[in-house]
């Protein structure tokens, strides 16, 4: 990790150093926005099934109460979140001290690894987890260890416990679950068999992201926040931005059973990292179930379409407890992703998780999904 000397010539020549893991940070790539894409390709009409986002539009409760919010936004939010705190503490039943928050369940990440990892220390996940645990740590210079997925796209959680074990400069383990970009989930059992594997070992925090966890179909899938009590190294990520409807405003919530790891993470954290609008928004979310109860009969319907179409064209697919579905499309999802933005549609190809030919698509509007396998089928077929 040494210290590169970079050199610019911006008129006066002027030195300055960058980290080579600075320099080699890859940034993510969002989804490419609809307007971008209704500009480059001339297009009247684009549908975006790349960013995971609730097609359904923000819910009704959460439009009034940021409206009502409005005239407050002269001043500094509440930097304990004491409303949010209170409704998820009704909702979720987890203790008042044993949360905080950030600007997305993306900063709590960050924050997570700036907070329990040193130099020289490490994390460990998957080659096909979310990318942006990697991301972080080596933004803060901290290396990653990546165990490759199993056949069915899982994460390996026997060979992960087995390189915990053996390595002591593992401080953190990030599993996705359900995972995203594949839409697969581990067992509450093979969790627990996990947990007691590693529970012997010190100084390690498990982190389980549950960014689509309202999705769950599967009998033996279950949020981990029921062991939180039973396995002081666990902590539970959760995200308002994807069942919730608020990707742009920007709330993710952390639960540890452990109010020093709380506390800890809030000496870390900036005091206003979440917004008023956020924090109104989130309390009017947790409290329209209706709206949760939609999104799901939503994303369980497409689900099942898309495995129908999927089928019929012949292409594999992994079955998702999330809101959108990874397939095969055989041949180089690169140009396959190319001939769809010209017939409007939108889909995230895998090439930066090392996947050439995976593509995955979003649920949308009922609308919208049969207009992108209208689509997918043309320019495959
Ligand atoms: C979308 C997503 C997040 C990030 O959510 P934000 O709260 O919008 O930052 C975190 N984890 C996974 C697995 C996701 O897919």
């Amino acid at each position: 990790m040494g210290m590169n000397e970079v050199s610019k010539t911006l008129g006066n020549a002027f030195n300055f150093s960058v980290s080579e893991d600075i320099q080699n940070l890859i940034p993510y790539k969002p989804g490419k926005p609809i307007s971008e894409t209704l500009r480059e390709y001339k297009l009247e009409k684009v549908i975006k099934l790349a960013s995971n986002e609730n097609p359904l539009g923000p819910s009704l409760r959460v439009e009034a109460a940021l409206h009502k919010a409005i005239p407050w936004i002269h001043q500094y939010p509440d930097p304990q979140c004491y409303d949010l705190k209170n409704q998820i503490h009704q909702s979720w039943d987890v203790p008042l001290d044993q949360m905080t928050f950030g600007n997305g369940s993306d900063e709590l990440i960050d924050l997570l690894i700036r907070t329990f990892c040193d130099r020289g220390d490490q994390i460990i996940t998957s080659n096909l987890a979310f990318i942006s645990y990697e991301l972080s740590a080596q933004a803060s210079h901290v290396g990653v260890i990546r165990v490759p997925m199993t056949a069915e796209l899982t994460f390996d959680l026997p060979k992960m416990a087995e390189e915990i074990l053996k390595n002591p400069s593992i401080k953190l383990a990030f599993i996705a679950n359900p995972n995203n970009p594949t839409g697969t989930f581990v067992s509450i059992n093979s969790i627990q068999v996990f947990l007691e594997t590693v529970k012997s070992r010190e100084n390690l925090i498990c982190v389980f992201d549950e960014a689509y966890v309202e999705f769950l179909r599967a009998s033996e899938a279950q949020s981990v926040l029921s062991l939180l009590q039973k396995y002081p190294q666990v902590c539970v990520l959760r995200t308002f931005s994807k069942t919730y409807g608020l990707a742009g405003l920007r709330m993710g919530a952390l639960f540890s059973s452990q109010p020093q790891i709380i506390n800890y993470v809030n000496k870390v954290r900036k005091a206003f990292n979440v917004n008023m609008l956020a924090q109104v928004a989130a309390v009017a979310a947790l409290q329209d179930t209706e709206y949760i109860r939609r999104s799901q009969e939503l994303v369980w319907g497409a689900l099942d379409y898309f495995y129908g179409a999927l089928q019929e064209m012949g292409l594999p697919y992994w079955e998702s407890q999330a809101n959108f579905v990874l397939f095969d499309c055989k041949r180089d999802s690169g140009s396959v992703y190319m001939e769809l933005l010209k017939k409007g549609v939108i889909l995230r190809p895998l090439a930066n998780y090392g996947c050439p030919t995976y593509l995955r698509m979003s649920v949308g509007l009922p609308s919208e999904n049969i207009l992108a396998i209208e689509a997918l089928k043309e320019v495959l077929i």
